[in-house]
């Protein structure tokens, strides 16, 4: 480690990883020592703060990254407070030449990132920020009249016929760490992982957060479900998507490196069916930054403003059921209690769950979205709004208000085994595939032979889906022809 030149300071965020990382492959190239930092800056971020099963991933992401950038030679400075501050305060004691970052798409971010930019040259230090989330920046896709884009389709099309992905730049595996930093807080300073009660046990056993963690997950997912992926992805019974989501979203893995793997995967045999459909999903991230880069306050408000005058309903009771996965409605339970046991829901089943509080319990959807952020892996600011807003058909290119998700139909054309049901909400194991999705029809010798008292081992429906649904409509009728 070199403590006597200059050092350029590398700011980590959400990019966690040595491999595809442009900011700290410059910092090398450029020849002075680095040191590299994260700060928590929860202050800033405010309301969109992390939650709690994100914090917990966060520990072990940053335990996951010292340890590689130790190896390679530099030691991570930890820091907790305003970014602007401990950045200014930073650089000045060392004397840093420059400080290098991966760019970050939260409208918070961009507004402290800016001003930081601006004051750190005002002062002389050379500052450079990089593309290390995305496969195109959001200001590099637009309409032919030069506006962003707001349906998927052609934004998808757009991005694939005008954008090659770059190629994933190589890994960093030797630095020269800068040795002269001052005292660094450590991991467990910051307390991020629960104890008193330590409720983190399912997050241990499904997760390996970092980037080791990320690159086996994706080979796993190239070997056993890319081929299968187009007609699995819908099931949630199978392990038939990639689970990468946390792992991109804390930056241990890159889009680029995903996208170079999969083709290098089907140029080898698998067909293109699988692919496509994968690489589309990864387009979906794309689409969700693309929105939150242009509307920044969709995580906060309504993107087609008549849905603000919608009657939600303050419904506290129910509220609380659905989060408990107590709602009487096998798949959304189960999707609940998957939630909280393992801090990831299955896409098909955010939709269901999404959908019935929403419609059926015509509970805002930003009630729901901050319990996604208290309680997801996950969590990500552009993919969680655009997904709310999605069901909820407010949003951009979302699903049409009427089109309401049966949560007894849903169940029974997804998981038609009940595999799924049965996994999370154990106290229905042992009823007939029948009835398994709406226990309530089930007549009273087979609820005895599966040991069930409704209302008593498991809830009745908190709503008749049917009267839900009317409900719903109505409400909808009420706001559909607002400007
Ligand atoms: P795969 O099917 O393997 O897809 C690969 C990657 O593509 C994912 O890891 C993810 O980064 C991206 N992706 C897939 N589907 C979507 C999508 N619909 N929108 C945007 N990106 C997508 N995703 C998050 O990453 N964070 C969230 O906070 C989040 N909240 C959601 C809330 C709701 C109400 C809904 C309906 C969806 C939400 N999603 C969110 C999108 C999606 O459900 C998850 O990305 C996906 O389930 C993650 O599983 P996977 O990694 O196995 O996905």
């Amino acid at each position: 480690m070199t403590a006597a030149k200059e050092p350029v300071i590398v700011w980590f965020r959400q990019d966690l990883r040595l491999s595809d990382n442009p900011a700290l492959l410059a910092a090398r190239d450029s020849g002075a020592p680095i040191l590299p930092i994260y700060i928590l800056d929860t202050e800033t971020e405010g309301e969109w703060a992390p939650g709690p099963a994100s914090l917990w991933w966060l520990h072990h992401s940053l335990s996951a990254l010292a340890g590689s950038l130790e190896a390679a030679g530099a030691r991570l400075w930890l820091k907790r407070g305003r970014a602007d501050k401990i950045l200014a305060e930073l650089v000045r004691e060392v004397r840093a030449s420059a400080v290098y970052w991966n760019r970050v798409y939260e409208p918070a971010a961009i507004r402290r990132d800016s001003q930081i930019k601006t004051d750190l040259k005002e002062d002389g230090v050379e500052v450079r920020s990089f593309n290390g989330a995305l496969l195109a920046e959001p200001w590099e896709i637009s309409t032919k009249q030069d506006t962003p884009y707001k349906v998927y389709t052609p934004f998808w099309r757009a991005l694939k016929s005008t954008v090659t992905p770059k190629e994933p730049a190589p890994r960093v595996t030797s630095v020269d760490g800068y040795g002269g930093a001052p005292a660094s807080d450590t991991l467990d300073d910051w307390n991020l992982r629960p104890t008193r009660p330590d409720w983190a046990g399912g997050l241990r056993d499904a997760w390996s957060p970092g980037e080791a963690g990320a690159t086996s997950r994706l080979n796993r997912f190239l070997d056993k479900a890319l081929t299968g992926y187009a007609s699995n992805r819908d099931c949630p019974a199978i392990d038939g998507t990639s689970s990468l989501s946390p792992h991109l979203h804390f930056g241990e893995i890159s889009p680029r490196q995903i996208w170079q793997a999969v083709e290098d995967r089907v140029s080898n045999g698998p067909t293109r069916e699988g692919a496509d459909s994968f690489l589309s999903e990864i387009g979906w991230r794309e689409f969700s930054h693309n929105l939150l880069y242009h509307f920044p306050k969709f995580p906060d408000e309504n993107f087609q403003n008549k849905f603000d005058g919608f009657p939600w309903a303050e419904n506290e009771e129910a509220f609380g059921a659905w989060k408990a996965g107590c709602t009487g409605y096998p798949i959304v339970d189960a999707g609940m209690r998957q939630l909280w046991e393992t801090g990831w829901m299955h896409n098909r089943v955010r939709m269901i769950t999404a959908s019935f509080l929403i419609k059926d319990l015509m509970v805002h959807w930003k009630r729901g979205e901050a319990w996604f952020w208290h309680t997801l892996v996950d969590a990500d600011l552009a993919n969680n709004s655009a997904g709310w807003q999605w069901v909820a058909g407010c949003g951009a290119d979302a699903a049409p208000y009427f089109r309401i998700f049966n949560p007894v139909s849903q169940g029974e054309r997804f998981d038609p085994k009940g595999e799924y049901v049965r996994r999370w909400v154990p106290e229905l194991r042992d009823l007939p595939n029948s009835v398994i999705h709406a226990p309530w029809t089930a007549d009273k010798s087979t609820l005895r032979q599966a040991s069930i008292t409704l209302g008593e081992t498991y809830p009745h429906p908190l709503v008749d889906h049917k009267k839900a649904r009317e409900r719903a409509l109505e409400a909808w009728n009420k706001i559909k022809d607002a400007a």
